[in-house]
């Protein structure tokens, strides 16, 4: 498998990877990441931006492109957001994840203030409403098209940044159902982004399919028990903001639906009951 035209495709997590052009063998790195990943040759050589929230999903997310890329920036938005303690745990999750020693690559972090649009997409999670299933069957924490407003924002910051691909935590399984995260509407914004920006910026969502049980248990495969301390520790996921009530998977109210999902989570990737 060489000579100019060769196309390397690598499979990996349900995306493909594609690299055109001359590819030898001799050129791929064999990987024995945790057995999952067989070669590190196409994705090694490109930087990514996460976006991260400091929420479990994200703090994953930010872990697993350690893995796969080179360089990895982070991204993060202010948005009205009616509890700042995920603002207040960005730096404390960044500055515990380089301690662990799987953070080599990580490279800047950039918070972008989108208060304004906080303002016209109020929800739950913008406001003081309570959290309950709208008429829509939305739940009232659903920010309208906050996933792709956050997007093209990072997708513009990327390409400033001369980095083409962007790493989200948007998982389908989610109790939610938030239209805007489902990998179809992230498809199609793959797409606009291409015709817009005319370059091709993937969006890649190692979560999308996977349970918070399966999420618990790839960040115990990627990092062990360190790792899975660490999220429990000091990222935050809970609604309320709570930071005061301890609980085996973490910090929350415990009642929120952000927490009983943890928690669920937590329990059916432990075995609990
Ligand atoms: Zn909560």
């Amino acid at each position: 498998m060489t000579g100019p035209s060769t196309t390397l495709r690598l499979r990996r997590e349900g995306h493909t990877y594609l690299t055109a052009g001359p590819a030898n063998l001799s050129q791929l790195q064999h990987v024995p990441v945790r057995g999952q990943f067989a070669y590190d040759f196409a994705v090694m050589s490109q930087s990514a931006l996460v976006l991260f929230s400091a929420g479990q999903d994200s703090a994953t997310c930010l872990a697993w492109a350690f893995g796969q890329y080179k360089m990895v920036e982070t991204i993060g938005f202010v948005y009205g957001q009616r509890h700042a303690v995920e603002l207040d745990q960005r730096p404390v999750v960044l500055e515990k994840l380089r301690l662990t020693g799987l953070a080599a690559g990580l490279g800047g972090d950039t918070v972008i203030d989108l208060s304004g649009y906080g303002a016209i997409a109020e929800s739950a999670l913008t406001s003081s409403r309570a959290i309950e299933m709208a008429a829509n069957g939305l739940p009232t924490s659903f920010v309208p098209g906050r996933n792709l407003v956050f997007l093209s924002v990072a997708a513009a910051y990327a390409y400033r940044r001369g980095i083409d691909v962007l790493v989200g935590g948007m998982c389908e399984t989610d109790f939610s159902g938030y239209p805007d995260c489902r990998r179809t509407t992230l498809d199609a914004m793959q797409s606009v982004l291409a015709l817009g920006l005319d370059r091709q910026i993937e969006i890649v969502t190692p979560l999308m399919h996977r349970s918070k049980a399966q999420t618990w248990a790839l960040a115990h495969e990627m990092g062990g028990d360190a790792l899975v301390d660490l999220i429990v520790e000091h990222t935050h996921t809970c609604y309320e903001g709570d930071r005061w009530h301890r609980h085996p998977w973490g910090y929350g109210c415990g009642s929120c639906p952000a927490c009983e999902l943890r928690a669920r989570g937590w329990a059916e990737w432990r075995g609990e009951p």
